[in-house]
């Protein structure tokens, strides 16, 4: 099924291929800190499923750590993808979908370690205080 997004006021769209890979809601301070939320709930795929319809011009990345880029619109500020420089996965925003069905709830809490008390986790999803070793789907 092709999935569409983009950012807020429209000038960044996107659309993937394939099946996205696992979905986990992450807790470390840097998704907090960037996304201005409590938590950035996160897909994860190949790099090539992700195609750039309108406005690729307009994403500005960000090193927050060397080498790991962390993209948003220059215009509205919505965040939309993270990704490494060496390893061939992007982290996608899943708010930034069209449409968040239901295959793409999360299946887990990662970086439960950095979660501020202000958060209660309510699920019985699996929690990770790092990252588990995941892909995306083949
Ligand atoms: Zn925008
Ligand atoms: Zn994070």
């Amino acid at each position: 099924m092709p999935y569409s997004g983009g950012c807020l006021c429209g000038a960044v769209r996107y659309r993937l291929e394939g099946e996205l890979g696992f979905v986990a809601n992450c807790h470390c301070s840097i998704c907090r800190r960037s996304h201005g939320a409590s938590v950035a709930t996160q897909a994860v795929l190949w790099k090539p499923q992700l195609q750039w319809i309108t406005g690729e011009e307009g994403l500005q990345c960000f090193q927050v750590t060397t080498g790991y880029n962390r993209c948003f619109c220059l215009h509205c500020g919505a965040r939309l993808i993270n990704y490494p420089d060496n390893l061939a996965f992007v982290s996608l925003s899943i708010n930034s979908l069209d449409e968040v069905t239901e295959e793409l709830l999360p299946s887990m809490h990662v970086y439960v370690v950095s979660k501020p008390k202000l958060f209660s986790i309510c699920d019985d999803l699996l929690q990770y205080d790092q990252l588990p070793p995941v892909s995306p789907r083949e």
